[in-house]
């Protein structure tokens, strides 16, 4: 009996291991056809490299105007330049990596301010938009900053009812209109917590206010938001 279980046991084993290897040798065949390009500058063979991760760590982080109904809101970094390029390759080449790239400077961005906080509530896709897509890029970088600075990720306290469209080219006012209500808290997930919002990218905020505005329906505290980048043409710097 311990002799067949033993057997078992070590072909689960030969298996696992042979999968293991398998796995390698695909994701290394992978890299040999398709090798990892430098977000930033091209180089072949990593996805960030040395030089453009020095020249992105050397820009500081971005306190913002923040709309109301939110408390406050900063940013990583403009919206341009190798931000521009690592958030490109975050959120159309399935670049996952990039979240723990742009989770530095967004850990730096929050611990530049005073805020109280205790959850981290990335702003959801809508469920047809998520299939299309397979992943949602602000939840990505939402874990990635949870899991850097120890605070809890909420991925799924807030639903986005309806599949907005999209806003590239609209103006700030016409994006406020096509985000109203689009979003709710999910049961009772977000009552009396202090919130962080995660997206990629502030543009003129009106994803946010919107989400920010079920969060507060939800019975949350306070809500903050925290961006990898801002763009110049639609969020305003803080005045000191
Ligand atoms: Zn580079």
């Amino acid at each position: 009996m311990a002799t067949s279980e033993q057997a078992r046991a070590s072909a689960g084993l030969v298996t696992s291991r042979w999968k293991q290897f398998l796995q390698r040798a695909w994701s290394g065949t992978l890299d040999l056809l398709y090798p990892p390009r430098c977000a930033g500058c091209g180089r072949v063979d990593t996805l960030w490299c040395d030089a453009c991760a020095l020249a992105f760590s050397a820009a500081g982080p971005l306190i913002l105007a923040a709309p109301a109904p939110l408390s406050g809101s900063v940013a990583g970094r403009w919206h341009e330049g190798l931000a521009r390029a690592a958030i490109h390759t975050l959120k159309y080449e399935n670049g996952h990596q990039m979240a723990v790239v742009l989770a530095a400077p967004m850990a730096e961005a929050l611990q530049s301010t005073a805020w109280k906080f205790d959850g981290l509530v990335p702003v959801p896709l809508h469920a047809t938009r998520l299939k299309d897509r397979g992943y949602n890029q602000a939840e990505w970088l939402a874990e990635a900053v949870a899991s850097r600075m120890g605070v809890e990720c909420l991925p799924n306290a807030l639903v986005r009812t309806r599949d907005t469209p999209h806003q590239v080219g609209a103006g700030g006012a016409e994006r406020r209109a096509n985000m109203e209500g689009a979003f709710e808290p999910v049961g009772d997930a977000l009552r009396g917590r202090l919130l962080i919002l995660v997206d990629d990218v502030f543009t003129t905020g009106a994803t946010l206010q919107a989400c920010a505005e079920a969060a507060l329906a939800g019975g949350a505290g306070s809500v903050f938001s925290l961006t990898a980048t801002a763009a110049r043409a639609g969020a305003r710097a803080a005045q000191p």
